[in-house]
């Protein structure tokens, strides 16, 4: 390696995950994951190359876990005191109007991050928490805020615009901002790379527990699922995506449920686990085969949402090269590559390919076959080193 790492800080309310990274070639020297912070019984793992530390300890905040970081990449044989860093990278989740692109951190940035907050309540606090921590511990670095929305703040404004009194919508910064951007920028890069053809029409599925697709062409976003909150799209693990704004009305009106009732309802209770009582695919599929109907339903929708995406995308995009699957489901759920691809056969052409289908890899992957008319990949997503490659990018 010939640059210092840099570190990657992904702040969640009562979680930190981190990985130091070479960003030139993406190889993780350690990477960790601090769970239950400021509850009892908080829990660290910490890997380094063959090394894995596990310790349950006392987390009361994000300034003690990344302490602790410290602390056990030490144990591991990494001195973070000394080491020098490239950059710290943070992940924030929404960056509203105000930020475009990957921003090195200072006050001001500070103080905006948290303005936008009212955007993202679950999410920007806690990535500030872990801003604020990872500035006191390595003052002497420069930290780097990159972005969930930014890949998206150049959507075309008919895709970004709500049909909604336009003053309501500029006073209230209501638009379709889109998420997981840092996921659907590396992966559809990778694949234009993989695919040798720079100006591709992609359609990008970051199939997770939360999923989002998007439409990209020539490398620039021209849709994505997600909207002014990461509520609006594709069925996901425990959340609706789309559903017409009148069930939310008469969930109030008439079921008499409350705002925050109905906040963790549709966030929370519904998708996959609202309608067959898991949010995990592995479990849904494994329900399925064994013939549960309420599963095989919720299969049914998951696909079916998909199936409308990916038609009024290759719409948009006015054809479409490739369909890329990356993120927990996308790589590793081949039942649901295997659904949407036959019924996507008669209109794009996909061609399967069944055994390419079912083998499991970690590279980057055709799972269609040599003649197939529009292209099926599998694409590792890595979110740590593009934000990694960003942090370098900008200092
Ligand atoms: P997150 O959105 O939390 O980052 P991930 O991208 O890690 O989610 O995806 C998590 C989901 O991936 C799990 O809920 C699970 O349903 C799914 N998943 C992981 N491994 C498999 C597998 N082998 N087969 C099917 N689904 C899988």
């Amino acid at each position: 390696m010939t640059e210092a790492p840099v570190l990657v800080i992904n702040a969640g309310s009562s979680s930190l995950k981190y990985q130091l990274l070479d960003a030139e070639n993406g190889e993780a020297l350690a990477k960790g994951l601090v769970e239950r912070i400021g509850m009892p019984g908080a829990n660290i793992r910490h890997e380094a190359g063959e090394v894995e530390i596990r310790r349950e300890a006392d987390v009361p905040d994000h300034a003690a876990a990344i302490q602790l970081m410290r602390q056990l990449a030490a144990e591991a044989g990494l001195d973070l005191e000394h080491t020098p860093l490239r950059a710290v990278g943070h992940r924030v989740v929404h960056g509203g109007r105000s930020f475009m692109r990957p921003t090195v951190v200072d006050d001001h940035v500070l103080a905006e991050v948290e303005r936008v907050s009212v955007l993202a309540p679950l999410h920007n606090p806690a990535a500030l928490q872990g801003l604020r921590a990872a500035l006191d511990a390595f003052p002497q670095t420069p930290h780097v805020a990159v972005f969930d929305t930014a890949f998206f703040a150049e959507l075309p404004a008919a895709s970004a615009t709500y049909a909604l009194d336009t003053a309501i919508a500029k006073k209230h910064a209501i638009r379709r901002y889109g998420f997981h951007g840092t996921s659907h920028e590396y992966v559809s890069a990778a694949a234009a790379g993989f695919l040798d053809q720079p100006d591709a029409k992609l359609i990008v599925l970051h199939l997770g527990n939360g999923a989002s697709v998007s439409a990209v062409d020539a490398g620039r976003p021209v849709e994505t699922s997600m909207g002014m909150t990461p509520l609006e799209g594709l069925v996901m693990g425990t959340r609706t995506g789309d559903i017409d704004p009148g069930v939310v009305l008469h969930l109030h009106r008439v079921a008499g449920l409350s705002v925050d009732e109905i906040d963790t309802l549709l966030n929370k209770k519904s998708g996959l686990l609202g309608l067959a009582g898991t949010n995990d695919m592995r479990d849904l599929v494994a329900a399925v085969e064994a013939g549960d109907d309420a599963a095989k339903l919720a299969f049914d929708v998951y696909i079916h949402r998909l199936v409308s995406y990916v038609g009024a995308y290759a719409a948009q995009l006015g054809g479409v090269d490739a369909i890329i699957f990356t993120a927990g489901v996308g790589e590793n759920a081949s039942a649901v590559r295997a659904a949407l691809a036959a019924k996507l056969e008669p209109l794009l052409g996909t061609n399967l390919d069944e055994t390419l289908n079912e083998q499991r890899s970690a590279q980057t992957r055709e799972i269609s076959t040599p003649d197939a008319r529009t292209k099926l990949l599998v694409v590792p997503t890595n979110e740590e080193w593009q934000i990694a490659r960003h942090a370098v990018d900008v200092t």
